[in-house]
C-alpha cells in the first residue's frame, strides 16, 4: 500500500488511512474550516475524508 509519510493521521474510520501506520494514502488532502474564522484547532478538519 502507498503511504504518504507527509501526512499523519489516526482517524481509523476514513478510507483513506494506512490502518497499521498512522498515515494517510492520499498524495494530496484538503484541509478545511468549519467555522467563518478558525480560532482554534478544532475548527479545522480534513475535508477528504471519506468513511470506509
Ligand atoms: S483523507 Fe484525511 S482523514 Fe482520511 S486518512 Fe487521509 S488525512 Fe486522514
Amino acid at each position: 500500500m502507498h503511504t504518504n509519510s507527509s501526512i499523519g493521521c489516526n482517524v481509523t474510520e476514513c478510507k483513506y488511512h494506512a490502518g497499521s501506520k498512522n498515515l494517510c494514502t492520499l498524495d494530496h488532502i484538503d484541509v478545511v474550516k468549519h467555522t467563518q474564522k478558525a480560532d482554534t484547532v478544532e475548527c479545522t478538519d480534513c475535508g477528504s475524508f471519506v468513511k470506509s
